[in-house]
């Protein structure tokens, strides 16, 4: 069964989507805030997250931020704003579909269906990211290149499933370091944790097969680096 967290603080939206949802077969965990929706995903996970974005505790756009440290879950960001700019930033943030407020529930559903099925899976593996010689364990916190246990330390790995869960895309630096650091940090950090990754990662960490340096973007993951080159 597909299971939905629902994040949302109006008790009478969450009742009766949650009871729509619950009779098209999903299974439904509602969170009434965004601290409630985070923990609740770190704890249980979910297939698909629908994201309210004005909540309390936690907005929807730092809980949207947060998952995506270290998780690639379908995400849905509910609104009652619609502004193209509002779009744009839950879209940078990772979400991976908009829907305004008020909606049909033939539509919300439609989107559901249409962001499982892209993700890949319905259910996906829980919390299991695989790319090239990398397969990541987020739930258990457990990385293997080449099918070896090999230690990361919290940064490392946030930094290589944020690369690996996106195979192939670029990510910019600005990305990166929004993502795992503070806004004043030195983005040399980045750079000395590549070198670490690299070093775990790649059979010759001198010439990145998996690992690549986008000059004057970024990095990116790829599981063929001469397919990459000519692609
Ligand atoms: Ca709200």
């Amino acid at each position: 069964m597909t299971r939905v967290l629902l994040i949302e603080d109006e008790e009478s939206f969450a009742d009766a989507l949650g009871f729509m949802l619950r009779r098209e077969g999903y299974e439904v965990t509602v969170a009434e805030d965004g601290i409630i929706g985070l923990t609740q995903f770190q704890e249980h996970g979910s297939d698909i997250i629908l994201l309210d974005l004005m909540l309390p505790g936690l907005p929807g756009t730092d809980v949207c931020r947060e998952i995506r440290k270290a998780s690639k879950v379908p995400i849905i960001m509910l609104t009652a704003k619609d502004s193209e700019v509002d779009r744009v930033v839950g879209l940078e943030l990772g979400a991976d579909d908009y829907i305004t407020k008020p909606y049909s529930a033939r539509e919300l559903l439609a989107r559901m269906k249409a962001v499982l099925r892209r993700s890949g899976g319905l259910p996906q593996e829980e919390g299991i990211l695989r790319a090239g010689p990398v397969e990541l364990d987020q739930e258990r916190h457990i990385a293997r290149i080449r099918g070896e246990v090999v230690h990361l330390t919290p940064k490392e790995f946030a930094l290589l499933a944020l690369l690996v869960g996106q195979t192939g895309r670029v990510l910019s630096r600005t990305f990166l370091m929004r993502q795992l650091w503070d806004e004043d940090a030195d983005s040399k950090t980045l750079d000395v944790h590549i070198k670490r990754l690299r070093a775990k990662v790649e059979i010759d960490p001198a010439s990145p097969e998996f690992i690549l340096t986008i000059r004057g973007l970024g990095y990116r993951f790829v599981t063929d680096a001469r397919a990459a080159a000519t692609g």
